[in-house]
């Protein structure tokens, strides 16, 4: 672009150029026809100043012919006695200063009154001797000077009687009027053929001839060379000399007399050209100007031109630049070092570094500074003091303080043209986390597939342990069936194992679903009370064995019921805790606290936190904990199985819940994992609430929180509710109010507290105040392991932590106003017996369908069994309508699978065909599976092997109420 431009205004300037030279010559030319013409002009001019000096010299002489010739007639009248006195007085009275007359004997007399002689005449004589007048050439007289001698016959009666002769100075003709000329600036003198003076004038005093007065006058030899051949030419015209120092011109005319004289004129070319010159210099000076105004213009034109294509330039470099950077994140800076100047900022530097383009212009430097390239780098240095050489990238970390975001920004610094330099920044953070990240993945692989070949060898070792402790104590027991205790320690042992074998395929396979994404989560309506219940009774022998305490540190929450998947809630608080129980030592304690916050009408916050007080985690390893088949490499975990998967599935779960898991943990000192997932509310919220208004109630409790939340529930619902923190106070505060006649309703007691516990208050109280005021126990979890004694000691009845809103009011409608709830009626405190109860066992392998028969005949059941699904629908059809309270159904078996089996069922169009539980047994545990068993109509689902714990768990809840439908 600029290069072109520069070509444009280069041509511009040189056709302007080419005109001006074509101008110049043109105007030279004319310039030198003036001056020549000029010159010319002058020429003629001296030239006719030579000749109006010829004239005048001329007309002098004719007048002294004149005289002469009316002297000859006056001597031709006069007598000869007269003579001498008429020449005297003639000369006297003209410029003559003698006259002569010679009679024809050729004597005569002159003015003076001397005898003159014809023969001794200095000049040719031609009046006397040929009767013709004429003047003489020009003679040195007697007087020293040079003379003319005019002379004239005088003829009496046409008869020549004499001659007379009149003698002039030919000098005397040097009048100023007539030889000087242009004010007296020009000179004119007389030479003879051989260039001496005749008539001088100025200057040529001491020379005699005009030759030599040039010689003086330092006029070279050519020049007298000229002129002589000239005059011997008998030419006219003007000779270029120096006169007095000064160019003049010399004019050179012959003049009529004195016969082969020649009249030389000299003037200083300066006088003559006075007229001319100030034209001339006008001229030149008019050529001058137009020849610099030209010049100026072109120059101007071009400059324009150029300057034009410079802004063009800086605008299309400035639109250009802007174009760019609004349309890519990066951000520019061209800069000239040697003039500190910035030449260009991008508009998106605020944005990029905060920096305005103002404050860029006023201190690039600053830039520099946001973008993180320190002050003293080289690069820096050379980019602002020119030296950079060729193109370099720097990449820095900005954002270091502590409450600063953290960006990476890369600068790349260019030398370019026009000693200007480019810096080019543009933010790298993502470029760089990615970086990081791909770095961070590459570790991750390479420490996951070494986590996952310590894996595989410790699965075989811990697949094979078992196994063993199977095989081998199957052996041992078979070799000693008479012993019946040790078969029982044998089956035991197998069944230990086995929990733990199967333990150990679930999670596997758990953790192969959630890796290979197929795992997804159901939105069903989840009871957590009876999740905490069930979760309890799966921990509780574990923790009772190691005699670990459970403590329920969670105040009161006021959402009993949730959207979620259930089991994998259930799941993720069963590890935590299965985990705080495994990793802490016998008599440790652990806990759970539920905290629920509202997030919006429909979805509530739950906090679950588990800690203990066990061997705790390095920090080392809690960056890894929840990676899969990681375990802590501990002498204290060897004794401790374990798979690695169980807090990797926990994660998993909780990601996909869009919930959160942390733990903090110290070594010898115990861990606490705390697990945040946002749970939806089921539609039909509004709950009714008993109206409890003008009842009173006392809480006594050691966690001053748990009274003053438990208080706070009740004071809604109208109960005056006041509370106590331990046992002494409580039995006082009772008394108190019983001597005010003010008795309170209900008494809410802490089992645990220090010093007097909850049954020995219970005591007190029941010895001070009878056995009228019901007493609740509120207990973590085992009140049945105490029930006994509770009962004693004056319990009415049982309340469990954590605490649910509509569990406590009911507990409290019933107890205060007598009125028993539904859940009441289903409370906990049923326990499960299959007495009688009809069962359908439909399971081709047959020694699953022997344990099966044994584990439901074993609790009272009546069971009948089928090979297969057509068998087991057969069962069904031919048996009255409620004859069988429930069926359990094997997925897979030949000729009819239990899915069709299940099918057939519900559409037999028997009364019970639609409310018979139908739960299904299967090894297929994948959620398709399980989604399958309830399409086609099955209530539940068992895993195999079974559990005994699940299958009773199962059971119960349809055998208990045949109306409500669990969830699958
Ligand atoms: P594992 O089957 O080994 O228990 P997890 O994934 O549940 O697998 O736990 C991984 C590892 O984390 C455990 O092996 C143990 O080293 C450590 N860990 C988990 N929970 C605790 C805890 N409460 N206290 C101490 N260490 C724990």
């Amino acid at each position: 672009m600029k290069a072109k431009e520069k070509k444009k205004s280069g041509a511009i300037l040189a056709v302007s150029a080419g005109i001006f030279v074509i101008a110049l010559s043109i105007s030279s030319f004319f310039l030198l026809q003036i001056i020549g013409r000029m010159n010319q002009s002058a020429n003629q001019n001296l030239l006719t100043s030579s000749r109006v000096i010829s004239e005048g010299l001329n007309n002098k002489i004719t007048l002294d012919r004149e005289l002469l010739s009316a002297l000859t007639e006056l001597l031709a009248l006069e007598e000869n006695g007269v003579i001498e006195e008429t020449l005297r007085e003639y000369a006297d009275s003209t410029d003559f200063f003698r006259f002569a007359y010679i009679d024809m004997e050729g004597e005569g007399v002159d003015s003076e009154g001397n005898a003159v002689y014809a023969s001794d005449l200095p000049f040719d004589e031609i009046a006397l001797s040929k009767g013709t007048d004429g003047m003489s050439a020009p003679y040195h007289g007697a007087s020293g000077r040079i003379h003319i001698t005019y002379q004239s016959p005088v003829f009496r009666e046409g008869k020549q009687i004499g001659a007379v002769y009149a003698d002039r100075i030919i000098d005397d003709y040097n009048l100023p009027t007539l030889f000087t000329f242009h004010n007296g600036a020009g000179s004119a003198y007389v030479v003879d053929g051989n260039g001496d003076f005749i008539i001088k004038s100025r200057g040529t005093a001491s020379e005699t001839d005009v030759y030599s007065y040039l010689a003086k006058q330092k006029n070279g030899a050519a020049i007298q060379d000229t002129l002589r051949r000239v005059i011997q030419e008998g030419k006219s015209g003007t000779l270029v000399v120096t006169n007095e120092a000064q160019p003049s011109l010399l004019g050179f005319l012959p003049v009529e007399s004195p016969q082969g004289c020649y009249l030389i004129t000299v003037v200083p070319r300066a006088v003559l050209q006075q007229e001319a010159k100030p034209i001339i210099i006008m001229l030149c000076t008019m050529f001058a100007l137009l020849l610099l105004g030209g010049l100026s213009v072109a120059t101007l034109f071009a400059g324009r031109q150029s300057m034009k294509a410079d802004v063009r330039q800086k605008e299309y470099r400035e639109k250009l630049f802007g174009n760019l950077s609004a349309n890519i994140d990066f951000a520019f800076l061209l800069y000239t070092p040697a003039g500190h100047k910035v030449e260009l900022v991008s508009d998106n530097l605020s944005g990029l570094l905060g920096i305005t383009p103002e404050q860029a212009q006023e201190k690039p430097e600053r830039i520099f500074d946001a973008s993180g390239l320190p002050q003293g780098d080289a690069d820096r240095s050379s980019f602002f003091n020119g030296t950079l050489k060729e193109q370099t990238t720097r990449e820095s970390m900005v954002g270091v303080g502590p409450n600063e975001v953290k960006r990476w920004i890369a600068v790349h610094l260019i030398p370019a043209d026009y000693g200007q330099y480019l810096a080019v920044f543009h933010e790298t953070t993502e470029e760089h986390n990615m970086r990081e990240q791909l770095a961070d993945a590459l570790t991750q692989a390479q420490n996951s597939n070494r986590a996952r070949s310590a894996f595989f060898s410790s699965m075989s070792h811990d697949i094979r342990t078992p196994m063993n402790g199977i095989v081998g104590m199957t052996n041992i027991a078979l070799n000693n069936l008479d012993d019946r205790e040790k078969v029982e320690s044998c089956l035991n042992k197998i069944t230990g194992a086995s929990g733990h074998l199967l333990e150990l395929i679930n999670e596997v396979l758990d953790m192969s679903r959630i890796e290979s994404g197929r795992i997804s989560l159901k939105e069903e309506t989840v009871h957590l009370p009876s999740l905490i219940a069930n979760l309890l009774s799966f921990l509780k022998p574990d923790m009772d064995k190691k005699n670990q305490s459970l403590l329920m540190k969670s105040q009161i929450l006021e959402h009993d019921t949730v959207i979620s998947d259930g089991l994998h809630l259930q799941k993720i608080l069963l590890n935590l805790l299965s985990n705080a129980a495994k990793y802490t030592q016998a008599g440790g304690d652990i806990s759970l606290q539920i905290t629920e916050t509202p997030v919006d009408a429909e979805t509530i916050r739950m906090s679950f936190v588990v800690e203990d007080n066990g061997i705790g985690m390095s920090p080392a390893f809690l960056k890894r904990i929840f990676k899969p088949f990681e375990r802590a490499e501990d002498s204290r975990m060897s004794q401790i199985t374990g798979t690695g998967l169980g807090l990797a599935i926990t994660k998993s779960i909780v990601d996909m819940m869009g919930g959160d898991i942390r733990v903090q943990s110290r070594e010898y000192e115990g861990s606490c994992f705390t697990v945040d997932i946002p749970l939806k509310l089921p539609a039909q919220q509004a709950r009714e609430y008993p109206d409890l208004a003008g009842y009173t109630a006392l809480i006594v409790d050691d966690d001053q929180d748990a009274c003053e939340s438990i208080s706070l529930i009740l004071q809604e619902t109208g109960i005056r509710a006041n509370w106590v923190t331990n046992g002494p106070e409580a039995v006082e505060q009772l008394w108190n109010a019983h001597v005010r006649k003010d008795d309170y309703y209900v008494v809410i007691l802490d089992w645990k507290m220090p010093e007097m516990d909850g049954l020995e208050t219970a005591r007190q109280i029941r010895k001070r105040l009878g056995s009228e005021v019901p007493i609740l126990l509120l207990s973590a979890y085992d009140w049945e392991s105490v029930k006994d004694e509770a009962v004693r000691a004056g319990i009415n009845g049982f309340l469990t932590k954590p605490i649910f809103k509509s569990g406590l009011l009911e507990k409290l409608r019933y107890y205060i106003r007598g009125e028993k709830s539904k859940t009441e009626a289903l409370g906990t405190e049923q326990s499960l017996s299959l007495e009688g109860v009809r069962i359908l066992a439909a399971e081709d392998n047959e020694l699953n369908r022997e344990i099966i028969i044994e584990l439901l005949e074993s609790s009272g059941a009546l069971v009948d069994s089928a090979r297969n699904g057509q068998q087991a629908l057969d069962r069904y059809l031919n048996s009255s309508p409620g004859h069988y309270q429930l069926i359990l159904m094997d997925v897979h078996m030949p000729e009819m699978d239990g899915l069709e089996a299940t099918r057939a069922i519900r559409g037999s169009g028997r009364p019970d065909a639609a409310t018979i539980p139908v739960i299904a047994m299967t090894a297929d545990v994948f959620k398709e599976d399980i989604r399958k068993c309830k399409d086609a109509g099955m209530n539940a689902h068992i895993g195999k092997p079974l559990e005994i714990d699940k299958l009773y768990a199962t059971l119960r809840r349809f055998l208990n109420n045949d109306q409500e439908k669990a969830g699958m």
